[in-house]
């Protein structure tokens, strides 16, 4: 689905005319091209005195990745992306020099710049002002990512206390936020919970050797996260209803993969995709639970027929194919099972209360079975997208979908690659630090929780 109204105000004539009528103009955000930098720009590394060890250390890393890197924003210079180290700040007194040092570097942040915030977590400070300043760190990503402009975005790392800023899943998180690939990731705090996992040899393919199921793989996001995982160097099966045979047909094809015919919802559902992987590839690396449908009716007139169904395909199959994974033996040694949850089960959305109990019930699951996966070696989270430009969104009435679609910081949809690549990041070896989390791609929707 395309949105018009970005393209008009981004050419030509239209473009003028917007901008002298004061109009809102969405920008179009940077994505991931092979072959482009990984930043649009020199990179200043900010933090406060106390945390200077830890910016050396990030600011290395970025050297090593041949970035352009400042320990101070000079009075004229424009930056790709600033990156701001906080992760030994004792109280809140302790933001102003670093926050305020930032303030100038946002003016001239490059169109489609990051700022990423790393810090700690409240909840592991050891006294209240820590977790008062930790705590505000949370306020001020939150509030500088809906101040930013031209397709820029604004994130944190938060690194559980004891994980080094050298950790996988640190210097993964990073270079991700960094990185064209976190195009609709804004205003959201990836949390770093352990130093597992593993750098990759190669960051344009993580995935090489990895066998990887998406369910409703057939179109829409699905289709782009066989893409993006298969791109990245994954083996994929492709898994939608027989119904949806020749799109999905199409899709593996493309992709160098599998199809796997299967209605995830039949009982014998967990069996026969095992059976698939194991005859035809043997083991199985990386599922994403991604089949989902929307029943949407007002409560007041919800029926058996519109809920059912909704909590059947998007959460209780989720739960009894992980369950199934879990005892089997093609499992591989570093699974990764993501799921797809929606910032309707986060915050709610009217005609929604049953897709919003599946999507909140996906994001209970991941978070009860973070254990049982670490316990395998592995991780399992979820992804929240907003409205992402669908075959499903193309549903919603116009009026509505034109107030959804710009509800957001970045004032337009995301695409199924932005969610395919938050996918991918959490699918990767990098990021196996990162567990039970449910990470936004909505563009700081503001779903008012
Ligand atoms: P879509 O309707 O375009 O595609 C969903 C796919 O899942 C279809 O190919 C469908 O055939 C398949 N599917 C449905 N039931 C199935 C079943 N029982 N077994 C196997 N396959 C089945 O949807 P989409 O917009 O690409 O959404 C993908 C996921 O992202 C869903 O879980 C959805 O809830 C979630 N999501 C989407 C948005 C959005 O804005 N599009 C926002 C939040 C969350």
């Amino acid at each position: 689905m395309t949105d018009t109204y970005l393209n008009l105000v981004n050419t030509g004539f239209t473009k003028k005319l917007a901008k002298q009528l004061g109009l809102p103009r969405p920008a179009v955000l940077r994505r991931h091209r092979p072959g482009a930098p990984l930043v649009p720009g020199p990179v200043v590394v900010l933090d406060d005195a106390a945390s200077e060890k830890d910016a050396d250390t990030v600011a290395q890393q970025l050297l090593d990745w041949d970035l352009d890197v400042r320990r101070h924003a000079g009075p004229e210079e424009r930056f790709g992306a600033a990156v701001v180290v906080l992760t030994e700040v004792a109280s809140p007194e302790d933001l102003s020099a670093p926050v305020l040092a930032l303030g100038p570097v946002l003016k001239r942040l490059a169109p489609g710049g990051r700022v990423v915030v790393v810090s700690r977590p409240a909840a592991g400070a050891t006294s209240p002002a820590a977790a008062a300043a930790r705590q505000g760190i949370d306020g001020v990503v939150r509030s500088l990512a809906k101040e930013l402009r031209g397709g820029a975005t604004g994130n944190g790392i938060v690194l559980a206390d004891g994980v080094a800023p050298s950790a996988p899943s640190a210097v993964g998180a990073l270079r991700f936020l960094l990185s064209g690939r976190s195009a609709f990731v804004d205003g959201q705090l990836v949390e770093v919970d352990s130093d597992a996992g593993e750098l990759p040899t190669d960051w344009e393919r993580p995935l090489d050797g990895r066998v990887a199921v998406v369910t409703g793989a057939a179109r829409g996001i699905g289709a782009a996260i066989a893409r993006t995982l298969a791109g990245q160097g994954a083996t994929v099966v492709a898994v939608d209803v027989p119904a949806a045979g020749d799109a999905l047909a199409k899709v593996a094809n493309e992709v160098h993969g599998t199809a796997l015919q299967l209605d995830i919802t039949a009982t014998d559902a967990a069996e026969r995709l095992l059976q698939h992987v194991r005859s035809r590839h043997g083991r199985l690396d990386v599922v994403v639970h991604n089949a989902g449908i929307t029943r949407d009716k007002l409560l007041a007139n919800m029926t058996p027929e519109k809920w059912d169904p909704v909590v059947g395909v998007n959460v209780m199959a989720p739960l009894r194919i992980t369950d199934a994974l879990l005892v089997s033996e093609a499992l591989g040694e570093a699974p990764r099972v993501v799921c797809l949850a929606s910032t309707s089960g986060i915050a709610g959305n009217r005609g929604q209360t049953n897709y919003a109990a599946s999507k909140g019930g996906v994001i209970g699951m991941v978070q009860a079975s973070a254990p049982a996966l670490a316990a395998a070696g592995g991780t399992i989270n979820a992804v929240a997208p907003g409205f992402i430009e669908t075959d499903m969104t193309a549903r919603i009435p116009f009026a509505t979908r034109e107030v959804a679609r710009r509800f957001n910081s970045l004032q337009q949809g995301g695409q199924p690659v932005d969610v395919a690549e938050t996918i991918a990041f959490l699918a990767s070896p990098q990021a196996g630090g990162i567990n039970g989390r449910t990470l936004r791609v909505c563009g700081q929707n503001m779903v008012g929780r």
